[in-house]
């Protein structure tokens, strides 16, 4: 495996991959994320992970300065999946100095969910992909539903910007307890850790009662809020049963289906998970048995 620091490292080794699989991330890798490695490497030549901890997508108060990092175990992880090409920039290697360009995102997509808990957040991750894709020329674009909004958004930005990539998503990864792997889960004490799947029970429940014909979008949101609040550890931040395409919060599921989406804190931790109804083929509880 070849490690990028630079822009000029990173086009150097690129040039030489064939078709390739862009796989970005933040870092402090999980099975989640190398389960994006495996979706890439199935469709093309070559395989290039990012890591990079973007400063342009965490608000004023938010983790960017705590988020985890440990990058010689995460090469160590993307060395034995196979991965062609990482690419660890420092700041000034995706925003050189005097940088000034930024993708904005407006609308209604990012102004609910985490765009309304997180104002910016998107035209942080915009930018970053965006300068990524220019960097990496990648024919494709791999990323995990459990981030569905980002999915959503950057679908969107592809689009409007006429970029052509593939963007390829990958289903979310789960321990065993149906916990959703995210690199976050480590602020999670042991007695929040314990408390934390109940998120994945309350979409359990709600993915049984759409199957069992419920369709009203208040009654599934309410089962989400009445689970996750007999559960002390934790407090629900949003539930969504929203338009999978637009996010627009529906009355009735309809036959375009739902994304159900939620926010919840837990201690330090913010923690995201989602379904989509009709239920999505689920994976494996976990890469590793
Ligand atoms: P992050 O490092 O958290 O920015 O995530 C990098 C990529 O991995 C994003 O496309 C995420 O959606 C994806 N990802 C994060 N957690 C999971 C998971 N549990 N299963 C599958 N993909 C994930």
């Amino acid at each position: 495996m070849q490690v990028a620091r630079t822009r000029d490292d990173l086009r150097a080794t690129r040039a030489s991959l064939g078709t390739v699989g862009l796989v970005p991330t933040m870092g402090f890798l999980h099975d989640g994320h190398l389960s994006l490695v495996d979706v890439a490497r199935r469709e093309h030549d070559a395989v290039v992970v990012s890591i990079f901890v973007n400063p342009t997508q965490f608000g004023p108060g938010e983790d960017l300065d705590s988020y985890p990092r440990d990058v010689d175990r995460d090469l160590t992880l993307l060395e034995k999946a196979g991965v062609d090409l990482a690419w660890v920039p420092d700041v000034e290697d995706v925003y050189p100095v005097g940088s000034c360009t930024r993708v904005r995102v407006e609308g209604p997509l990012t102004a609910v969910l985490e765009g309304a808990s997180r104002p910016g957040h998107f035209d942080g991750v915009a930018t970053v992909v965006t300068i990524l894709l220019g960097v990496v020329d990648p024919d494709a674009l791999v990323m995990g539903a459990k981030d569905a909004q980002q999915v959503a958004v950057l679908r969107h930005v592809l689009r409007d910007l006429g970029i052509a990539v593939d963007l390829v998503v990958g289903p979310t990864w789960r321990e065993q307890d149906g916990l959703a792997m995210s690199s976050r889960n480590v602020y999670l004490t042991p007695a929040e850790r314990a408390a934390a799947p109940v998120l994945r029970r309350s979409l359990t429940t709600v993915e049984r009662l759409y199957a069992a014909g419920e369709r009203d979008a208040e009654t599934l949101r309410s089962l989400v809020r009445r689970n996750v609040s007999a559960e002390p550890a934790g407090s629900l931040e949003y539930v969504s049963v929203a338009d999978p395409v637009t996010l627009a919060e529906l009355e009735r599921v309809g036959p375009e289906g739902a994304l159900v989406s939620l926010a919840a804190h837990f201690g330090r931790a913010r923690l995201l998970d989602n379904v989509t109804l009709p239920a999505a083929v689920t994976p494996p509880p976990s890469r590793v048995q």
